[in-house]
């Protein structure tokens, strides 16, 4: 007889979610996290743990995060994010692609979603640092992210372990799964290579939530382009699409952005994956207020197209098409001192000078004539949508950046209700469930920031709890 009644794929958000709910509802579950146990948590624990969620005033804020003070409370503007704000901005960056169906459950679920994870005990906190400006006295929220993880993505997996542990669920490092044990009608277990010898896991469900291909350069340059090899990966290693792979080779229907990623600006000289030790610093997002140049000296994108939360996940795309990859952020004297932190850490690839034309001369793989020519231009007929800035006081700084993969939109199709993963024939694989970075159908093009932890949170509950009821869609 079979010792779990769901194993769970992967030991992220999504992950995670879908165990506390499948144990919630009475499933003796095992997590298989393919890390050992210093690498585990995903590319979860490399974000700073911002969710996206609705909220409708301070009281909804306050029912996640009791311990606000009053003090904090009038010292901030935290506005409101409803449900009309997140339909819009899901449907505006996605260019009206999100599957409706998908985006609704994401949406209309993201607030009880919240107030679930905090009744399992885990615990939120503003964002002050990033997503709030001090204006007359009080911190201005924009944007629509609100809320982080206590501890951003490292405080984020340690409670979930915590909780985990707390109540009962057990997770297995360096355990990678292959393949599903199916028989052709319904999925029985999970066949796994653990410590370098394999075993059959039987169970009655199994959920994968084992992220995306994102690092998998092979399967990046298949389905998101020739050049893709190239960029770096923000985050986990482990992530090369192994739960999409073994859901299609038993029949599952792909679905959505397959050639579509999230991707940022991220230092041109980061390594190959995202290094735990510097987290989410090497991205530099706070090029709304400066300008970018590539190789050519021009300017190639507009840079305030929008709030940093509705372009940044596609600029980094932007960036790779540009000649060799790579542009320089550049800032002057007036944006300097407000830039983000991510720009003061010790790895990181800048330069400065005094003068313009000094400046021009040290950035590096740049025509030097044709930029200081187009800082003349721009200067005066600064043309950008929204926060531009003349190039013209010292000190003059500028940071390389190249594309920093995060993850891949491509996946497989599920059932909204039941997260059970639906085959080419448009029915329900029975035993199957489905969460997190490799359910297809909700994020298109581009993507609001923080929607990824909240689509985990979201999807692994709903589909925690199809896969320890067994219904069917
Ligand atoms: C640097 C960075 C910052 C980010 N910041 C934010 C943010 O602040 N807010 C936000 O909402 N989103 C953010 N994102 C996006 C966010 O990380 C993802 O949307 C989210 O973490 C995905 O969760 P997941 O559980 O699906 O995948 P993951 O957290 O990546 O978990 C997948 C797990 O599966 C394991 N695994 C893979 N293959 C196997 C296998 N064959 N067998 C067993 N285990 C396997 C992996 O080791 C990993 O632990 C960020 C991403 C990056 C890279």
């Amino acid at each position: 007889m079979a010792k779990y009644d769901v194993v769970v794929v992967g030991a992220g958000n999504a992950a995670f979610c879908a165990a506390q709910a499948a144990a919630e509802n009475g499933a003796k579950v095992l997590m298989v996290e393919r890390a050992p146990k210093e690498l585990m948590g995903g590319n979860s624990r490399f974000t700073a743990g911002a969710f996206r969620c609705v909220y409708d005033g301070v009281d909804d804020l306050k029912a996640i995060m009791p311990d606000l003070t009053k003090d904090e409370i009038d010292r901030s503007d935290f506005g409101t994010y409803t449900q009309d704000k997140f339909y819009d901005d899901m449907f505006r960056v996605t260019e009206y692609r999100t599957d409706g169906e998908l985006c609704d459950r994401l949406v209309g679920r993201s607030r009880d979603t919240m107030r679930w994870l905090h009744a399992k005990g885990m615990k939120f906190d503003p964002i002050w640092g990033r997503q709030a400006y001090l204006i007359d006295g009080k911190f201005k929220f924009w944007g629509g992210l609100t809320v982080e993880s206590k501890g951003g993505g490292p405080g984020l997996i340690e409670q979930h372990l915590k909780l985990a542990d707390k109540n009962g669920i057990d997770v297995r490092y360096n355990t990678r799964g292959l393949s599903l044990i199916y028989d052709g009608r319904s999925v029985k277990g999970l066949k796994v290579k653990c410590d370098g010898n394999y075993e059959d896991i039987e169970c009655k469900s199994v959920i994968i939530a084992c992220g995306g291909f994102e690092s998998n350069a092979e399967m990046r340059t298949r389905y998101l382009g020739p050049g893709w090899e190239l960029a770096k990966v923000r985050g986990t290693s482990y992530n090369t699409g192994d739960g999409i792979n073994m859901a299609l080779a038993i029949g599952a229907s792909s679905f959505g952005n397959w050639s579509g990623s999230h991707a940022v600006q991220w230092d041109y000289n980061a390594p190959e994956f995202g290094d735990l030790s510097v987290g989410d610093n090497f991205q530099k997002h706070s090029y709304p207020w400066g300008i970018l140049i590539n190789a050519t000296g021009r300017r190639f994108v507009d840079e305030g197209a929008d709030f940093r939360n509705y372009t940044y996940a596609k600029y980094g795309a932007v960036v790779l098409r540009q000649p060799n990859n790579f542009a320089w952020q550049v800032f002057d004297g007036k944006i300097v001192p407000m830039l983000r932190a991510e720009y003061r850490i010790k790895r990181v690839s800048k330069v400065s000078a005094n003068t313009i034309e000094e400046f021009a001369h040290k950035l590096e793989g740049v025509n030097a004539d044709a930029f200081l020519d187009e800082i003349k231009k721009y200067n005066a007929a600064v043309k950008k949508s929204n926060w531009a800035n003349t190039i013209e006081e010292p000190p003059f700084e500028a940071y390389q950046v190249g594309c920093g993969v995060s993850f891949t939109f491509g996946g497989v199709r599920i059932d909204p209700d039941s997260g059970q993963v639906i085959d080419s024939d448009m029915n329900p694989i029975p035993g199957l469930y489905a969460a997190g970075e490799l359910v297809g159908g909700i994020f298109y093009f581009n993507y609001p920031g923080g929607s990824g932890l909240m689509s985990g949170a979201v999807f692994g509950k709903i589909a925690g709890t199809g896969a320890a009821s067994g219904r069917n869609a």
